[in-house]
């Protein structure tokens, strides 16, 4: 049974590495081995939903993710069900646990070191983006680090879409509003469909924001909201960008673009001459081989 091979079922030593709005992560591990393994159980049908439809998901997902083979994105193993008939996506365990902890712990302070857990992940999103696929809920929750706090690691393909498909040239709209409040580009609130490569591209300009204040710009990017009506209005003259040394300033003007049309594209940012020269950690990289530590990360949280 396949559960077994991965330690799904040993329910005394499950410890949970964390929850989200669909599944609880457990960390398992095969009887009398040192393996370790993330299995994500997901949440029970709900009432309302048809079981097509519930199984259907969580099969893209596992569709999705276990075709992806790049060293910023956690491998997916294997799909099970449990002793409980609950279906599980078996992933491999990222010990450092996510991005969110780090940063709301106020472990992430260095700017060398978001920097370069800035660039991983546009070398994440760039790799998805070229399979054709986008995320679409791109947060500090779903990047994980592995055991040295150095390697970060795209999570969660609960929401992500194909909008190109191998035989295909041209892209495809999205629709359906989706991801996390702050997250969420402008033109979701406004527009029936949306180009999703470029609303993960306002994710990760969001993201370098976080990382890099601890606090969130706005509430969401929607024409209620009063702190995000201040940016439109002032854009250019935004005190938390504007502060930024030059080079940071010109990428987030340009990735947190109100306009879809005008928005910085993937290509544009990875070719960024700051972006270029950011040094970034690889696996296997001795870690003198960078400007900077990522040992600070390791410590208990602050907060
Ligand atoms: P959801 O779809 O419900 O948001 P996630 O896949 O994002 O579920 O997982 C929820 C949380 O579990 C993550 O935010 C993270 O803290 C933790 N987690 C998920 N996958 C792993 C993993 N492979 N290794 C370690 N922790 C993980
Ligand atoms: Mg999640």
């Amino acid at each position: 049974m396949n559960s077994e091979k991965y330690g799904a079922n040993n329910h005394k030593s499950e410890k949970i590495l964390g929850r989200g709005a669909t599944a609880v992560v457990k960390l398992c591990s095969p009887i009398n081995s040192d393996k370790k393994f993330a299995v994500k159980e997901f949440r029970l049908r709900r009432k309302d939903e048809r079981q097509k439809e519930y199984v259907k998901k969580l099969i893209a997902e596992f569709c999705i993710s276990s075709t992806l083979d790049h060293e910023n994105i956690i491998k997916t193993v294997d799909l099970i069900q449990d002793d409980k008939k609950r279906w599980c996506v078996v992933m491999e365990y990222a010990e450092g646990g996510d991005l969110y902890s780090k940063i709301s712990g106020g472990l992430l302070t260095d700017p060398d070191t978001i920097d370069c857990f800035f660039k991983q992940l546009l070398k994440g999103v760039s790799y998805l983006h070229s399979m054709g696929v986008a995320h679409r809920d791109l947060k500090p929750e779903n990047l994980l680090l592995d055991g040295s706090a150095r390697i970060l690691k795209i999570t969660d393909f609960g929401v992500s879409e194909v909008f190109r498909a191998p035989f295909e040239s041209t892209s495809r709209k999205a629709q359906g509003m989706c991801g996390s409040g702050p997250y969420i580009a402008p033109e979701e609130f406004i527009q029936k469909e949306y180009d999703s490569e470029a609303v993960d591209v306002w994710a990760v300009g969001i993201i370098f924001y976080v990382m890099t204040y601890n606090s969130i710009p706005w509430k969401s990017a929607s024409p209620q909201d009063s702190r995000y009506k201040h940016y439109q209005e002032h854009r250019g003259n935004f005190w938390p960008i504007d502060r930024l040394p030059p080079a940071k300033r010109k990428i987030m003007y340009r990735i947190l673009d109100p306009e879809v049309s005008k928005r910085g594209s993937m290509k544009e940012i990875m070719a960024d001459e700051w972006i270029q020269s950011i040094s970034c950690c690889r696996s296997g990289m001795p870690a003198e081989a960078v400007n900077h530590s990522h040992r600070g990360l390791l410590e208990k949280p602050h907060t």
